[in-house]
This record gives structure tokens, sequence and C-alpha cells, in this order.
């Protein structure tokens, strides 16, 4: 594919998430926002959009670092790049799904520009921050000239490259609730092959044990790639609520999981291999999330 330069734009580097939003009013649709660069300038380099004004978010103090507090859980900034959520000791210990899609996604160096917002906004079915981040709970915060809103993860696509985020608005943090006793997660992603690559499949498990830690009382299975969106698979869910977790049982909720697939085929792989997959990598998502727990 011949890749073009990139077009011409006027740069504004502001210092305040309100600065920013003046710009985006003041500029309407021919700015956009940016943070690493790494999805938006490849579309600009294919004409895919041509912004007149470019506007980097990531000299803004508010949307930076990571933030742990025993109580509320964990606030990642949006412009917090994926390098900096590889290397964070709290998110692998504590939110380890998460820490599992960073570290297989893109090369070190295009973690080290991309960020964690970049990846949610870009709102591409294959987002690999997404699965963990909806097994999880977790939810966004999105700033716009009336304030603030909070969305869940979950409701944040609207369809490929679409979401709930509205042209004046700009995603300011990610919440993780922290995680209850007895509980862990795991991501797991299937690509062609072992770095530089966007998923096939992805899939997400989080488990809670009851206090005995023998039954299962909360469970979500989130999945990456097969549908429009990222989705939530219930009814994988509702196989492993109240039951001990085994191998027979995670199979069956894998058989489960990929009732609710709507992939594609393309040029990564045929709806068919994504399907079987899904069960595949529910079943061993979850075992790997029960295996964090005991
Ligand atoms: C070689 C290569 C490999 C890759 N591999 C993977 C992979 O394995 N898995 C994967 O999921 N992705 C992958 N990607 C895609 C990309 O790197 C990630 O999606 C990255 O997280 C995007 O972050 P960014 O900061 O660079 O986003 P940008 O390119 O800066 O922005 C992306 C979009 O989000 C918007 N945006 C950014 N931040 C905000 C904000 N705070 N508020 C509102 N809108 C915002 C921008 O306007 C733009 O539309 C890859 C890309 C490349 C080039």
């Amino acid at each position: 594919m011949f890749i073009k330069r990139l077009p011409k734009f006027v740069y504004h580097v502001p210092k305040s998430a309100s600065e920013a939003l003046d710009l985006l009013t003041q500029y309407g649709k021919t700015a956009k926002v940016y943070a690493g660069g790494t999805d938006l300038l490849v579309a600009m380099k294919k004409r895919e959009i041509v912004p007149e004004h470019l506007i980097n978010l990531k000299g803004i103090t508010e949307l930076k670092g990571i933030h742990y507090d025993e109580k509320e859980g964990i606030k990642v900034g949006a412009a917090v790049t994926l390098a900096d959520i590889e290397h964070s000791n709290v998110v692998k210990e504590k939110f380890c799904a998460l820490w599992d899609a960073v570290n297989v996604m893109a090369s070190p160096q295009v973690r080290t520009l991309g960020t964690v917002g970049g990846n949610l906004c870009s709102a591409v079915p294959s987002a690999d921050t997404a699965p963990p981040l909806i097994a999880m709970g977790a939810s966004v915060n999105l700033l716009g000239p009336h304030g603030e809103r909070k969305v869940l993860v979950q409701d944040f696509f609207g369809g490929p490259k679409e979401s709930v985020l509205q042209k004046n608005e700009i995603l300011t943090q990610i919440l993780i609730p922290n995680l209850p006793p007895r509980s862990s997660g795991a991501y797991l992603k299937l690509m062609r092959r072992n770095a530089l690559d966007l998923a096939i499949v992805g899939v997400a498990a989080f488990l809670r044990l009851d206090s005995d830690k023998r039954l299962c009382s909360e469970a979500r299975i989130a999945l990456g790639a097969v549908a429009p969106t990222p989705i939530r698979a219930p009814m994988a869910e509702e196989v492993l609520l109240r039951k001990e977790i085994d191998e027979v049982l995670a199979g069956k909720a894998g058989e489960a999981s990929s009732v609710v697939c709507r992939p594609i085929s393309d040029m990564r792989s045929s709806l068919e291999y994504r399907c079987t997959m899904v069960e595949i990598l529910t079943k061993r998502a979850i075992l790997e999330a029960y295996r964090r727990i005991c």
C-alpha cells in the first residue's frame, strides 16, 4: 500500500483540558485531538481523515498518571502510555488482565507512544485494552463543554470506529474499581505472529469465588475482534455462576461464549476459525483467572 506524506495541519499544544476543549469548540469538525498518534497519523497518511488542526493532549497534566487507592481502585489518565501501564507494578499485581493485554500489544516503540485513551477512542473491534477493562467493570470519564460524564467501557462503543464520545468531548480518565477479595482476571489474545499484530480473537475473563473459594460468585467474560464492537458473553458468565470451576465447566462456558460472536472473515482469519478460537480462548482465560485466585 502506498503511504503518502502527512497532509499539512496546524499544531496545538494545550496545557490544560479546558484549553483543549476551547480549541475543539473553536475549530469544530476541522480539528482532531491526538495522543500518541499511532492510529491517527497512519489514518492521516492514508488520507482517511485530513484534519486542519491537531490538538496534542500529551502535555496536559490532568490526563497523566496512574493513581491507586485501596477503596476507589485505580485511575489511569487517558494520555498514559501503554508502556507506562506495562511498567506499573500495581497494574501487574492487582489488575493483571489489563497488564496481560498491554504486554501483547504492538511493539515496544508503539507502546512508548500509544496511549490507553487512544486505544479506546479509536474504537476498533480488536482494541486490546477493551475486553479486560469491560471484564473488570471499568468506566471512562468524558469531559465536554457542559462538564464531565461517566460511561461504562462496555457502553462506550457504538460500532467499528464509533463510540459515544461527542466531537467536542475528550476522554480524560479510565477508572477500574478495586477488585474484591478472591477475584482475578486474565486476557488472552490470538494473533498471526507473536508481536506487532492486531487480535484475531481477544478474550478477557474476570472471576470471583465465594468465601470458601469453592463456587464462582461473579463472572464477566468479554470478547474482542469477534463483533462490530467488543462485547460481553452473558451466557458464558451464567454457565459459571454458583458452580465449581474446572476444565469441563470452563469448556462449557467456552461453547456458550461463541454463541454471541458475530465475526467477519478477513485477511487475518475466517469467521469459522474465529468462533472456534473464542471457545478455546474463553476456556483458557477462565482457567488462568481461576489459577491466579487459588
Ligand atoms: C505497528 C502498530 C501496531 C499496533 N498494534 C496494536 C495492537 O496489537 N493492539 C491494539 O489494540 N492496537 C494496536 N495498534 C493501534 C494503536 O497503536 C493503539 O490503538 C494505540 O493505543 C492508540 O493510541 P494513540 O495514543 O497512539 O492514539 P492516537 O493515534 O493519538 O488517537 C487515536 C484516536 O483516538 C482519538 N483520541 C486519542 N486520545 C483521545 C482522548 N483522550 N480523548 C478523545 N479522543 C482521543 C484521536 O482523535 C484518534 O481518533 C497498533 C498500531 C501500530 C501502528
